[in-house]
């Protein structure tokens, strides 16, 4: 598996942020119905709400987590600037699954498309319904060897670098590289 560092790095990601926009990290995933078509579009959506490029990592299969009994999913990470406030942006993400015809079944199940809000800015922010950061990316295979792309160093409260978080994945073989679309 390959992880690159820093080669990808769209400089919007890290430079500090003074339009007024607000900085957004959004892990994509898929494993039902065709896949790679699913996180074109929604590339394609982020696309419309961003007023920056919008950065992507390569995609990666990964294998399930949790829920064990479905199919490989495919994963990435996109990086932009975004006028939306951080519960537009949840509603906005919510309605791309769901046009994708996302089913909510189980928990952990099988979906045509998983949108997570990974950071906004560097807030924290606590509702029943919304935490940012995401509150288990740390610990996901999935998430931090892309976002490894995008924010090797980005860490917080202290602990380790998303690179170096990722870099526990590699030897692994969780996490497969499968190739760059954008
Ligand atoms: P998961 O993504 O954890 O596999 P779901 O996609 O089914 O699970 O989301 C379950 C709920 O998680 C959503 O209804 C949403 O309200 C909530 N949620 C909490 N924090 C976030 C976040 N940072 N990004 C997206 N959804 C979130
Ligand atoms: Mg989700």
């Amino acid at each position: 598996m390959r992880l690159f560092m820093h080669k990808t790095s769209p400089n919007f990601c890290t430079q500090p942020i003074s339009d007024g926009s607000h900085r957004v990290v959004v892990s994509l995933g898929s494993n039902l119905g065709r896949r790679i078509i699913n996180l074109h579009t929604a590339v394609t959506a982020l696309v419309k709400i961003a007023v920056s490029d919008v950065g992507c990592s390569a995609v990666y299969e990964t294998n399930p987590v949790g829920y064990l009994d479905q199919g490989k999913f495919l994963n990435m990470v996109a990086c932009f600037h975004t006028q939306l406030q951080v519960r537009e942006l949840l509603s906005y993400l919510q309605q791309v699954e769901t046009a994708c015809g996302r089913r909510r079944t189980i928990r952990n199940g099988p979906r045509t498309l998983d949108l997570d809000i990974l950071l906004y800015d560097q807030e924290y922010v606590c509702y029943r319904d919304l935490q940012v950061p995401h509150p288990r990316m740390w610990q996901r295979g999935f998430v931090l060897v892309p976002l490894a792309e995008l924010l090797p160093d980005t860490r917080l409260l202290g602990g380790e670098t998303v690179y170096q978080l990722a870099k526990s994945w590699v030897a692994t073989e969780e996490v497969r590289y499968v190739g760059r679309f954008w």
